[in-house]
Parts: structure tokens; C-alpha cells; sequence
């Protein structure tokens, strides 16, 4: 059967409607042409319009344990086969964790997300980070989210019990592709921490990553795939080719290419909380904006090992467009 180009409204009112896109639909988003983009999204824009308003959700990253990681991911500038400079560090002690979460609150996020280097974390360095949840909980009115690795049923529960909110662990590419992105764990190894998060009862959070080679179809295969998952929050992370990983040299996306992704992300996961993650800065640059009329959520300040914008030019982009920001209780902030 011969394949129309469908218009993007009507891609629209599908997502709308529940549908699922099919794969030649979902091609078709990933394989315009520029001069459409603004079409897809004025699509997009509605589906976003529709269950998230004019609200955006701030995250702030704090890097709690950095370097040292065993795993072999070739993005990453803290794997063991990474000979980029960053600054290297056990666990952070508790009483810089909870600055960092005073400065979360400053800033104005609705969530603060607390990430640590490796594989697993070990029993020691899994007591302080629960130790150090409640503590941010009983101070700050914060959503905690929590990114530590691999993840047991087990460690899901005592997360659930200490508090906190969501867990992030990023499928990061299609099944197909996992293995060209790292081979020290497998992509069956993060689906099923993804399944012990939703089964202790915290919200789930899993993205990936693009601009790291794929192809169309893994970065349609990773959608379906978080869709089917029953993910909540999605971070969409742009690759930072950093010097001294392995991807140091992949060649970057084009600020379009980003933005149809995230069309493509939010027709295929209209309700989800979506993310511009890592990278938006340097991929997006000026075109941010319409980022944000796509996706309803970013972070401020600064990411793992590189610098994001300031928030004051965060806050100002927000505003400018009429949004608002979402405090951790769901209501709006005034700026
Ligand atoms: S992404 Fe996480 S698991 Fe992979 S190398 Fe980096 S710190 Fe280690």
C-alpha cells in the first residue's frame, strides 16, 4: 500500500484521541523537511497544550558521586574508559547535598534530582543516599528523584520507604542499538530496573539520549518502548560529544533534527512529562523556545559534568512565552 504523508494536526488529533502513530507515520515526523517543521509543531504544541497547559517543571541536577564508574558507556565522560578531565568524587557529604538542595529550592525547581556514578550502589553509599532523602524531604518541599544505577526490587522498596518520588533510569537507546553503546550491561538489565521502580510504587522517569549514531527506527523503537513501559517523566538528553569518551567525535544533530524528536516524543507519549535534558543549550541554541512548546519540562542549572545557561535566561525564556513555572505541589509559581 502506497504511504501519503499524513498532516501533522491530523497526527495530532490521533495522539490525542490514544492512537499509536505507525512506524511509517512516525518516520514521516523524523524525515521532513524544514520548512514544515513549523507545522509539526503547532501539532505537537496542541497535544502539549492539552494535558500540560502553559506549566513548566524545573529540575535541578546535583552530581552526588562523580567518576570512577566501572560500565563502559561510550558517552559518558565518567566511565572507566573515559580519559576526559572532570573532577572526580566519592559521595558527597550530606550537609553539601542538602546545599545543593537549598539551591534547587532557589532556583525554583519542583525536583531534585540526586545522581551518583556506577554500576550499583553498594550497600554503604545506598544507606547515605536514603539517609540523605529524608533529609532534603523534611527540609525542602521538593520532589526527590533519585538516579543510582542499577537497581534491585529490594533497593526500590527501602527507596519507596525513605521517600522518594521518582527514579531515573534511562533505556537511553533502542534494544537493537544498546550494544554499540555500551556492553558492560545489557538493555534487559535497565529495563528491569525500570520495572522494579513502577513496581515499588515511585514514579517511573526514563529517557535516552540522541545524536549517538542511531538510526530513525531505534529512535522510534525507544519511544515505543518507553510508552509501553508506562514511563511518567521522559528526559530527552542531546549527546554532548565530550572529548576523551568514546563518541567524542559523532556528528552532531541539527537544531531541527532535535525538534522533530521531540514532536516525534510527544505525538508517541502525548501525556508524559517530557524533558529537554542534557544538550539543549548546545543543540537547540536559539530555537530553546520552541523546544519548550513541545516539551513541558527542563533543568536548571548546570548538568552532570557540564555547565547548562544561567536560570535567570531560563526564567526569562519561560516567561516570554507565557508559561509558568510548576512548584513540587503541582501549583503555579508567580515570577
Ligand atoms: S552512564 Fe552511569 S553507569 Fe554509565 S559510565 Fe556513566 S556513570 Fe557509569
Amino acid at each position: 500500500m502506497l504511504f501519503t504523508t499524513p498532516t501533522w494536526s491530523s497526527l495530532a488529533d490521533r495522539s490525542l484521541a490514544g492512537e499509536i502513530l505507525t512506524r511509517d507515520e512516525a518516520l514521516s515526523v523524523l524525515e521532513a523537511k524544514d520548512e514544515v517543521l513549523l507545522d509539526q509543531i503547532a501539532a505537537a504544541h496542541r497535544v502539549r497544550r492539552h494535558y500540560w497547559g502553559n506549566r513548566v517543571r524545573l529540575h535541578y541536577l546535583l552530581n552526588a558521586q562523580s567518576g570512577m564508574c566501572p560500565e563502559d558507556c561510550h558517552y559518558c565522560s565518567q566511565s572507566k574508559i573515559s580519559t576526559a578531565e572532570i573532577e572526580k568524587y566519592p559521595l558527597m557529604a550530606q550537609s553539601k547535598i542538602l546545599d545543593a538542595a537549598k539551591r534547587a529550592s532557589e532556583l525554583k525547581a519542583g525536583t531534585f534530582c540526586m545522581v551518583i556514578s556506577g554500576r550499583s550502589p553498594n550497600e554503604a553509599t545506598f544507606g547515605k543516599v536514603l539517609e540523605a532523602v529524608r533529609e532534603v524531604k523534611a527540609n525542602y518541599d521538593l520532589k526527590v528523584c533519585a538516579c543510582l544505577g542499577l537497581l534491585s526490587a529490594e533497593q526500590t522498596h527501602r527507596l519507596a520507604e525513605a521517600g522518594v518520588d521518582r527514579v531515573n533510569h534511562n533505556l537511553n537507546t533502542s534494544e537493537t542499538n544498546h550494544a554499540n553503546i555500551a556492553t558492560t550491561h545489557t538493555y534487559t538489565d535497565r529495563v528491569e530496573t525500570v520495572k522494579n521502580v513502577h513496581a515499588a510504587g515511585i514514579t517511573t522517569c526514563s529517557g535516552g539520549i540522541l545524536g549517538m549514531g542511531e538510526s530513525n527506527d531505534d529512535v522510534i523503537d525507544l519511544a515505543l518502548s518507553l510508552r509501553e513501559l508506562g514511563v511518567t517523566s521522559v528526559p530527552l538528553n542531546f549527546l554532548m560529544p565530550i572529548p576523551g569518551t568514546k563518541f567524542a567525535d559523532v556528528k552532531r544533530l541539527t537544531p531541527q533534527q532535535c525538534l522533530r524528536i521531540l514532536c516525534l516524543f510527544r505525538l508517541l507519549l502525548p501525556s508524559q512529562e517530557i524533558r529537554i535534558a542534557g544538550g539543549r543549550e548546545v543543540h537547540l541554541r536559539s530555537l530553546q523556545p520552541l523546544g519548550l512548546y513541545v516539551a513541558n519540562s527542563i533543568f536548571v542549572g548546570d548538568y552532570l559534568t557540564t555547565p547548562g545557561q544561567s536560570a535567570t535566561q531560563d526564567w526569562d525564556i519561560i516567561s516570554d512565552m507565557g508559561f509558568v513555572l510548576e512548584a513540587a505541589d503541582g501549583s503555579a509559581i508567580s515570577q
